[in-house]
């Protein structure tokens, strides 16, 4: 016999996800969001030294279930050390990288860990992005001391390069397969439903909004999601 529920099964609902990408000027972040959302990569002599990218929406299926992915570029902010509590307000994955060819981009992580600490809860899913392998002649980080300083930080680790786009996909697979096991999150973000950030991602940052790869409408927050 057919089954007569008339509930919509959790798998069906579009869950709606919101990705910080955060770390020092120049590691890379707007081309890592690039080549994962657009799969495009500008080369290195069209692009200015920070390209800047505020936000972009972006539909994937993580363990048979719907996700809307929102993230947010800093767009150079972090140049000027303005990123302000808004651009963390309801985020539930930080992607945190740094230049494994840059030292000084390594060592500004605790700086970036302690800003994490004052604005986001501990339960948010933290992964530390370790782009630009593709410069391996020029590395000043190794993958060992990258690992060990992620694993201290209860952070995921991946390295990548977003000019080969190799780890790209990864680094952003993970982060969600980790926000979906992380109930406290989803509890979380219920209570702030119908709050400061809308589900087209107008809340938070300021500057121009920049959607692409949805073909349906946004904003419509399913029984079972975030309004994050
Ligand atoms: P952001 O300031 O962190 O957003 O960095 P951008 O994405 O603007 O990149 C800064 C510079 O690094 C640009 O010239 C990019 O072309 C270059 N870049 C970014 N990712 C990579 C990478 O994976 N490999 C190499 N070789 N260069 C990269």
């Amino acid at each position: 016999m057919a089954p007569t529920s008339h509930t919509k099964p959790a798998s069906t609902a579009l869950i709606n996800c919101k990705l910080l990408l955060i770390g020092n000027s120049s590691v890379g972040k707007s081309s890592l969001l690039l080549r994962f959302s657009d799969e495009q990569w500008l080369p290195e002599d069209e692009s200015s030294a920070t390209i800047g990218v505020d936000f972009r929406v972006h539909k994937m299926e993580v363990k048979g279930k719907k996700v809307k992915l929102s993230i947010w570029d800093t767009a150079g902010q972090e140049r000027f050390r303005t990123i302000t509590s808004s651009y963390y307000r309801g985020a539930q994955g930080i992607i945190l990288v740094y230049d494994v060819s840059n030292r000084e981009s390594f060592d500004a992580l605790p700086r970036w860990y302690s800003e994490l600490e004052t604005y986001v809860s501990n339960s948010v899913v933290k992964i530390l992005v370790g782009n630009k392998v593709d410069k391996e002649f020029s590395r000043q980080v190794s993958t060992a001391e990258g690992e060990a300083f992620a694993k201290r930080m209860s952070s995921l680790f991946i390295e990548a390069s977003a000019k080969t786009a190799i780890g790209v996909n990864e680094a952003f697979q993970e982060v969600v397969e980790k926000i979906l096991d992380t109930p406290e999150l989803w509890e979380g973000v219920k209570g702030t439903r119908g709050g400061q950030n809308t589900g087209n991602g107008r809340g938070g940052v300021p500057g121009g909004v920049q959607v692409v790869g949805l073909s349906d409408q946004q904003g419509q927050a399913q029984e079972g999601s975030c309004a994050c």
